[in-house]
């Protein structure tokens, strides 16, 4: 009965310290985990709670801003908190052209709806 109880402590402790375990991304991150800056705010935040922001085009063409909600979408990537406010304070600055290296204005209507959406 005793060794039993203790056998499920070390376990449970095991599962959390153990590297070799493969945790799901967002577990890991909790622990270590990458940091990024946020282009609206600049303040550095864990990578699982920033959104990425990578340009695409539009049916037209025309190049736009839009969320990569898996966060593996190829070519640079800019960093956002889930915030209007970050959002507005990275347009205001024109922080996502510069951070996108793109030259020119972006639309960056498709992250307003996806921060508005519930
Ligand atoms: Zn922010």
């Amino acid at each position: 009965m005793t060794r039993r109880a203790r056998l499920v402590a070390a376990g449970s402790e095991t599962r959390l310290s153990s590297p070799s375990r493969r945790a799901p991304d967002d577990l890991a991150v909790v622990v270590v985990g990458p940091v990024r800056t946020c282009v609206g705010c600049r303040s550095t935040d864990r990578r699982s709670v920033l959104l990425r922001i990578v340009v695409s085009a539009d049916s037209a063409g025309i190049p736009v801003l839009v969320v990569d909600a898996g966060r593996c979408m190829p070519g640079r990537g800019a960093w956002l908190h889930l915030e209007p406010r970050c959002l507005e304070l990275a347009e205001r600055r024109r922080a996502f052209p510069r951070a996108l290296r793109h030259a020119g204005l972006l639309d960056a209507r498709a992250v307003e709806a996806y921060l508005r959406a519930p």
